[in-house]
């Protein structure tokens, strides 16, 4: 027995499913998840001291790979001066300040602890300043884990929403709307129904939380010209995209404005974090200044700030970062995509910058349908020997790939050459 195999037992006696987080349990895959013990730059190091080059990145995140040292310098620094105060601290007012600076459509911003809460509290924001209850989603994109949200629906563009969770009140659930990514007229057709109580579009710019699905061009704008012609707002969950494809987000990649977006994963350098933010107007209405209530007792934590406040100073000073990335991942994404032609494999890859995504279909992917057509088992061949084989990526097919500022040409190679010997396999 592994050392990971001897603490999942154990774990799974007492944790629901041994993990945290669903996903981290391996479900979809098979066997027992590795326990990590530590992490340097790419790589992971399990419970056993195999080490691993590390896709996942704490899902998003460590964008500048792990153990940062000016990270963790400033991390060390809060740390001694206190752990939490549960009162203003100078350093929130910093990062609020880098963020708008860097977002212009962030006005104002409010720090959280998840992106679960920042999705939560910008619905409650967007319903508020409406005075409107009905928001729409699209199928396949994650919001986090509060009721509202939990809607995956796929089933049809016209129903309103059915709970995917147990627990979940059908009246909780009643005023989502579902729409397909990348159709408008999914969208339409809601606005046309009940435009008028319809508070927010919220979306995912690049879905990546069906795989990879990027925006088909016009399908952000349109989403904006539908939101002005009927007041309602556009939200972009920005948790994953955020600090990801470049410095101003997937707002600035793509050029198009939010009314408000959530952040999270990247914001917090590791730590849990998320934040939501947008227009003056719109964030005045957050309490104490207005009526939507929203509160944290860990909210904008000193140890907190100081990880988020270093690694977005990091990523400020150096746009050449979001340069490699985009052309590190245009490089490795294209080269899995050659490798499947070379092999004769009809499946697909979709990526954008940094993010990317295997689907084992011969469909293209661009939206949740034609991503649920990926062949799931196979998908766990390839997990299983490339996890075998010193690669860590996500332990399910609807997660994306992240490449870090730590991941050298060389390491990408390496595990070119390990994708080409599954590929021939499978
Ligand atoms: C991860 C994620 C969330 C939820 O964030 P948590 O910190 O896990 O609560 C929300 N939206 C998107 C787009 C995400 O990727």
């Amino acid at each position: 027995m592994t050392k990971s195999q001897r603490l999942f037992a154990d774990a799974i006696k007492v944790i629901p499913g041994g993990v945290n987080s669903p996903v981290r349990s391996f479900g979809s895959v098979g066997g027992t998840p590795r326990f990590i013990k530590r992490a340097q730059g790419a790589y992971i190091y399990d419970e056993d001291d195999n080490g691993y080059l590390d896709f996942v990145g704490s899902w998003g995140p460590m964008i500048l790979g792990h153990g940062n040292r000016d990270v963790l310098k400033s991390v060390r620094e809060a740390c001694e001066r206190g752990l939490s105060f549960g009162a203003a601290t100078a350093v929130e007012a910093q990062m609020a300040k880098l963020i708008c600076g860097l977002v212009p459509s962030v006005e104002m911003v409010r720090m959280v602890n998840s992106g679960t809460e920042a999705v939560m509290s910008v619905i409650r924001t967007a319903r508020g300043f409406t005075g409107r209850d009905k928001i729409v989603k699209f199928a396949g994109c994650y919001h986090g884990h509060s009721d509202g949200l939990l809607i995956q629906a796929g089933s049809g563009v016209m129903t309103a929403g059915v709970p995917d969770s147990l627990g979940v009140p059908e009246g909780c659930t009643k005023d989502t709307l579902s729409a397909e990514y990348n159709n408008l007229e999914s969208v339409k057709v809601h606005f046309e129904r009940c435009g008028e109580e319809i508070a927010a579009v919220i979306v995912e710019p690049v879905a990546a939380n069906m795989g990879v699905v990027p925006p088909a061009p016009g399908f952000l704008d349109g989403l904006r010209r539908i939101c002005d012609s009927y007041g309602a707002l556009l939200i972009f969950d920005e948790v994953i995209t955020g600090f990801r494809l470049g410095i101003d987000g997937a707002q600035g990649y793509y050029g198009v404005v939010p009314d408000l977006t959530t952040f999270g994963k990247i914001i917090g350098g590791g730590m849990p974090v998320g934040a939501y933010g947008g227009r003056r107007e719109i964030m005045e209405l957050v309490a104490p200044m207005g009526g939507v209530y929203q509160a944290g007792t860990l909210s904008g934590n000193p140890v907190a700030m100081a990880a988020g406040m270093a690694q977005l100073s990091i990523l400020k000073e150096h746009p050449e970062y979001y340069e490699d990335l985009n052309r590190k991942g245009d490089w490795f994404y294209g080269q899995i995509q050659r490798l499947l032609k070379e092999k004769g494999k009809p499946w697909r890859v979709n990526h954008v910058g940094s993010l990317g995504c295997l689907y084992f279909t011969e469909q293209n992917v661009d939206n949740y349908q034609s991503a649920k057509t990926s062949d799931t088992k196979i998908f766990a061949e390839y997990f299983n020997y490339l996890l075998e084989h010193g690669i860590y990526i996500a332990p399910s097919q609807f997660e994306a790939m992240f490449l870090s500022v730590a991941h050298t040409q060389e390491m990408l190679q390496g595990a070119l050459e390990r994708i080409t010997i599954i590929l021939q396999k499978i």
